[in-house]
């Protein structure tokens, strides 16, 4: 028996309340017993996104939401920012240049942040630039983005939104969603919000509601207004996908027992541990600069293959983790603590990291790792 452990960015492990509350016999999205529970939603993500705006909820992964939050405010030929220092900067730019808007690219090197004064400068050069497309995690790089900084700057353009992909930084990152004038977020549920794929979710500001009525590009499925007016009747456009909504629940009334700072500082509290782990074992982190409380990328040593130590991790220890993508790809592996995580976490991610290197012939003392986490992770 090989016992398995999830530490991959996404999906992340369900709680087991979480899974049962699924397990209840289907109920009809158009009749009153599903009402009360989409209005329960509604409140809770207002809850996570910090904002007073309604948070719509779409049924399809991230990029969905991704897709939605271009469709619904620009138009064929504006001309957009898009930050790209990883492969889901890289998504907004081929989603933005798929509906034909005129993508100006600032190019990150992967492993560090965009600078907010590039965007600055953009943005002074160019007053007519309508939108500043970022993630606040890269998760390609493991690089969280300092989005208040980006957002001080972007509040200053009335004629520009800031839309910023959290997908992966929600539930990790404490994200001020009114506070510092993010016109439109995008989250994912599974992800820090620890349910199964097949819902996204998209913050709207009033700024970004009045870019709406301008917006021609074509849509159908994600028609945000329609949602927006549906939201009104605790209702979705579509099928609601019930059973999801319905866990989304049980999931935001975990983290609200918790208590959203509490959730932000477990977050960071891993997040650190990990970190140190990995370079008492002797190794390097791929993020450069400002690692994420999301997922930490680390760079392998020369002669061992990222590849390998991710296959290794998965078929001999069931532990699965991630790889690097694309450029990162055998260079690095990424291990989460997102969502539904804690110390023993970290403890099974290290540990199996340093059996493997080990094993593929890593000089390394077994333990050293391990026992930095444990240190700093007693309580
Ligand atoms: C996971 C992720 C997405 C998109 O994910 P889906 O596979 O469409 O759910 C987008 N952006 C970031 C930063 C992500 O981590």
């Amino acid at each position: 028996m090989l016992k398995k452990y999830l530490l991959a960015p996404g999906p992340t492990p369900v709680p087991s309340s979480v899974l049962l509350s699924m397990a209840q016999p289907m109920i009809h999205h158009r009749s009153p017993d599903f009402l009360p529970i989409l209005d329960s939603a509604k409140k809770g993500l207002k809850w996570l996104f910090q904002t007073e705006n309604d948070v719509l909820i779409l049924c399809s992964s991230g990029t969905g939401g991704m897709v939605g939050a271009v469709t619904n405010f620009f138009n064929a030929g504006d001309k957009v920012i898009v930050v790209n220092g990883g492969k889901f900067g890289e998504r907004w730019t081929k989603i933005c240049q798929t509906y034909g808007l005129n993508v100006k690219e600032i190019i990150v090197e992967w492993g560090y942040a965009v600078k907010p004064s590039d965007i600055e400068n953009e943005l002074k050069a160019d007053p007519d630039i309508k939108g500043v497309f970022i993630q606040a995690v890269e998760t390609s790089t493991g690089v969280y983005y300092d989005v208040e900084a980006i957002a001080k700057i972007v509040r200053q353009f009335d004629n520009t939104l800031l839309i910023v992909d959290a997908i992966s930084a929600l539930v990790a990152h404490d994200l001020k969603t009114d506070e510092w004038g993010i016109d439109i977020m995008v989250g994912g549920s599974q992800k820090g919000l620890m349910l199964p794929a097949g819902l996204s979710f998209v913050s709207i500001s009033p700024k970004a509601w009045r870019a709406n009525e301008r917006a021609k590009l074509p849509r159908f499925y994600f028609n945000l207004k329609k949602e927006h007016e549906n939201l009104q009747k605790n209702q979705t456009n579509f099928s609601s996908p019930v059973t999801l909504i319905i866990a989304l629940n049980e999931a935001i009334k975990l983290l609200q027992n918790e208590g959203l700072q509490n959730v932000f500082n477990r977050h960071t509290t891993l997040a650190h541990a990990t970190r140190e782990a990995v370079k008492a074992i002797g190794l390097s982190l791929y993020s450069k600069e400002s690692p994420s409380n999301s997922v930490t990328a680390i760079e392998m040593p020369a002669g061992i293959d990222g590849q390998t130590v991710y296959k290794t991790l998965r078929e001999k220890y069931g532990v699965t983790g991630a790889g690097g993508q694309d450029r990162a790809r055998g260079k690095i592996i990424r291990l989460a603590h997102l969502g539904y995580a804690d110390v023993f976490d970290v403890i099974v991610g290290i540990a199996s990291l340093e059996m493997t290197l080990k094993g593929l012939g890593y000089p390394l003392e077994l333990g050293k790792g391990v026992a930095k986490a444990q240190e700093l992770l007693m309580r």
